[in-house]
């Protein structure tokens, strides 16, 4: 199938063709021609699977077919009329909101529609001087949306098409107030398309408020990311992973590579600890100013560093063409990021390959995701860095504080994990927490907005934020 039977017209389908696309992508298939055709739209689909062309190229196409000033004769004289913001896209982070503008401009190369993106970390002044130039589409953060709103820098009164972008991430996030504050703000009579990547029940009661007679597509059931990527676990001691990824990357079995930790402060340790061992590497994470990420960004996507280390929620949504490795040098906490951080290699169908360093500490964590797979991922032992089996676990005990509905409920909050095996659940990599007794020692890891919980101890909860880093406490 190609472009063509979508029902875009001959600009869009030439700024597609300049892209190198040949055909579009099943979530393209399936919402193009139904936003064409004005629909709401509720759409299972993860990044990486051209969902951004998916809902842009319609949208532009809509407005300039119906744009309201066209063919209006005006009077030299007349005043300038500022076009009202028709489409607004909300997202959850700057990147995102960066990158679906940058589509925006893309893909409205040859018919361009004025866009703006607003995001917070940077001046408001440029922002509300964009907006007074006016800008039919506006991307952005809700937090910094709602802030122009106060300012009465941007009026939402005349919104036609309202895209929520990885709403699931928009609430772990915990900005569904400031969702249902712009949503108040908006005409009742209007177009909206709802992306997420899973679909909890939060999910669920937003589309329901928010979305009339929708239309369902599906492309992604949850976890296909992980059936294109060739996956596989490296058991390593806990103190030598740093140097099994040198090793990795310098036998050239690692080029280029997105490589995970759960916490800030690990993401920049090991960045600066690699670039001390000889390998350029970037940090890019929540306490990083919007400079320092689009820097980092940049100088991975050139080439100039090999290595970007990133967290969970930094790395959502940042979009790098054929990524052939991802790195989980740490296991992410829930199973369910296992199969996001994955999905950033082997996109729009090119293969790629994720590589777990697992220590002992991890065992239970593999076991969750293996589970969620509902398969074993393959493990091999590299020579050298073979795992000391006497070595005992150190449990990582964490009480996860934020909402993490459907696919996300296997850490609730108060369950404890712990580094004992219990049988019966599912394959474990050869040398990863097999036979060991339980914990003798606590070696608790803060995740961001987590509080530990100390062995006996009364397990505490903050409100929100837990791995929404910066982002959660500060409005992005
Ligand atoms: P997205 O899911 O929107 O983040 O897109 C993921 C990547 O797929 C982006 O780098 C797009 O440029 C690319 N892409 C989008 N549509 C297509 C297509 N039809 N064919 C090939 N690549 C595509």
């Amino acid at each position: 199938m190609t472009f063509d039977s979508l029902g875009l017209a001959p600009d869009y389908l030439r700024a597609v063709a300049d892209e190198g696309y040949t055909e579009p992508t099943p979530v393209q298939r399936q919402a193009i021609p139904l936003v064409l055709a004005g629909r709401d739209l509720l759409a299972a689909a993860q990044t990486g699977t051209g969902k951004t062309a998916a809902f842009v190229l319609p949208i532009l196409q809509l407005l300039a077919d119906s744009d309201p000033q066209a063919g209006v004769a005006r009077s030299v004289h007349a005043k300038p009329v500022r076009p009202p913001v028709r489409a607004l896209v909300l997202t959850p982070t700057r990147e995102l909101a960066l990158q679906v503008e940058e589509s925006v401009r893309t893909y409205g190369r040859h018919r361009p529609t004025r866009s703006v993106a607003i995001y917070g970390g940077v001046g408001f002044s440029p922002q509300a001087s964009a907006l007074r130039k006016g800008a039919p589409i506006v991307v952005a953060t809700p937090g910094r949306l709602l802030d122009h709103v106060g300012q009465q820098t941007i009026d939402l009164s005349r919104v036609e098409i309202l895209v929520l972008d990885e709403a699931d991430r928009m609430l772990d996030m915990g900005f569904i107030r400031d969702i249902r504050r712009v949503l108040a703000l908006l005409p009742t009579r209007r177009q909206s398309l709802l992306f997420s990547a899973t679909f909890s029940d939060d999910i669920r009661k937003l589309a329901e408020g928010l979305l009339v007679d929708p239309a369902t597509v599906d492309v992604a059931p949850r976890n296909t990311a992980a059936e294109l990527v060739d996956q596989l676990v490296i058991p390593v001691d806990r103190e030598r992973k740093r140097d099994l990824l040198v090793h990795l990357v310098g036998s050239g079995r690692i080029s280029q590579a997105l490589v995970f930790t759960r916490t800030k402060h690990g993401a920049n340790r090991l960045a600066e600890q690699l670039g001390r061992d000889g390998i350029p590497a970037a940090a890019i994470h929540g306490n990083k100013s919007q400079g320092q990420r689009i820097r980092a960004l940049d100088d991975f996507k050139a080439g100039r560093v090999g290595i970007l280390v990133a967290t969970d929620i930094a790395a959502r949504g940042i979009d790098i063409e054929a990524l052939p490795h991802v790195v989980n040098y740490e296991l992410p906490m829930v199973a369910s990021d296992y199969v996001h951080r994955i999905g950033r290699t082997g996109r729009a169908g090119v293969g790629g390959r994720a590589i777990s360093l697992v220590c002992v500490d991890e065992a239970e964590l593999l076991r969750d995701i293996q589970r969620l797979l509902q398969r074993p991922i393959a493990s091999e032992l590299v020579a050298g860095f073979e795992p000391d089996r006497s070595v005992r676990a150190e449990p990582l005990r964490a009480v996860p504080t934020r909402d993490r509905g459907g696919a996300r409920g296997s850490a609730t909050p108060g369950r404890r994990r712990t580094g004992t095996p219990t049988g019966g659940r599912g394959p474990v990599a050869p040398g990863i927490g097999a036979g060991r007794g339980p914990a003798v020692r606590q070696h608790p890891i803060a995740l961001p907005g987590e509080r530990l919980r100390r062995s006996g101890g009364p397990a505490h909860a903050t409100p929100h934020a837990a791995g929404a880093g910066a982002n959660a406490r500060t409005r992005p």
